[in-house]
């Protein structure tokens, strides 16, 4: 598995490089968009196409070679392979198969996005493309309404817009972020509740062109989730102390989020 640039060559590898000359066959998506990549980094390395059309007959006929001790490389037109990309298919074949496979790290949209983007990475869930029917998107972003880790989305240019705008009807305010042109010369984040990135996006034409990857924050813990044991301390230490500290004392001890805590105690006092 060999990940290739998602916007700026210089991300490619030596060692990506290496492996592509080395191998006697790369599986490409697309073969005539990874000539030009081929070709600017001097790689002649002989290459046929795998993409989701033709993915089972074509894991059949690599496998054969790869068992006969022909070499393999997958890439995909940009990016890590198998991440909103071809391979799943031929991957598990060869595991089944107990053929060997190896992965080099490299660029991947996601992740990169994540990485820069400011929402917690601790724990996420990378949704790749957002289902296009309406009924199944809205399903998908009514999850993340109870969901406590960051989602990422993969979303095209025609339908940024839309997406962003489907969140803030069903996620309200909620803290987003939006990584465009990653690597590219025109690479932009944007951050905020879905208003921001409205704005941001209706502002000029081309702001709605190219790649994006949409994050979207955690959701606060509700209050009626909030363990009565919590609960009880808060209030208890509310005599004692500014609600603000008390938030902070419960949501240490009991690793819950401060805000919902802080907001809790504010009903509670009410
Ligand atoms: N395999 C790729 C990877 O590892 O990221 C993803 C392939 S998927 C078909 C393409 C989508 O990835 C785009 O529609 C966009 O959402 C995201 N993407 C790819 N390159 C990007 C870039 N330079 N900036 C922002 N998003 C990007």
């Amino acid at each position: 598995m060999v990940p290739t640039p998602i916007g700026n060559l210089d991300d490619m590898t030596p060692r990506a490089i290496e492996v592509l000359r080395q191998v006697d066959w790369i599986a490409a998506e697309d073969t005539r968009h990874s000539a030009r990549l081929l070709q600017h980094f001097s790689i002649p390395t002989r290459t046929l196409s795998l993409h989701e059309h033709n993915e089972d007959k074509r894991t059949a006929m690599l496998c054969e070679r790869l068992k006969g001790g022909e070499s393999v490389a997958l890439i995909s037109d940009a990016g890590t392979p198998l991440i909103s990309d071809p391979g799943f298919v031929l991957v598990r074949r060869c595991r089944e198969e107990g053929i060997n496979i190896s992965a080099l790290p490299g660029p991947c949209a996601g992740i990169t996005a994540l990485s820069a983007s400011g929402l917690p990475t601790d724990r996420f869930i990378f949704e790749g493309f957002l289902p296009v029917k309406s009924l199944a998107r809205d399903n998908l972003l009514t999850q993340l309404k109870e969901r406590e880790c960051t989602s990422v989305f993969y979303e095209a240019p025609r339908r940024i817009l839309d997406t962003i705008n489907d969140i803030q009807r069903i996620l309200g305010d909620r803290h987003i972020v939006i990584a465009k042109e990653i690597s590219k010369a025109f690479e932009t984040y944007v951050s905020g509740t879905p208003q921001v990135v409205i704005d941001y996006l209706e502002s000029d034409a081309a702001h709605q062109k190219g790649e994006f990857v949409v994050m979207v924050s955690p959701a606060e813990l509700n209050a009626s989730e909030i363990p009565p044991e919590a609960m009880a301390l808060l209030n208890a230490l509310c005599e004692h102390l500014p609600l603000k500290k008390a938030a902070a004392v419960v949501a240490k001890h009991y690793d819950l989020k401060k805000n919902a805590l802080y907001q809790a105690g504010l009903d509670a006092q009410r």
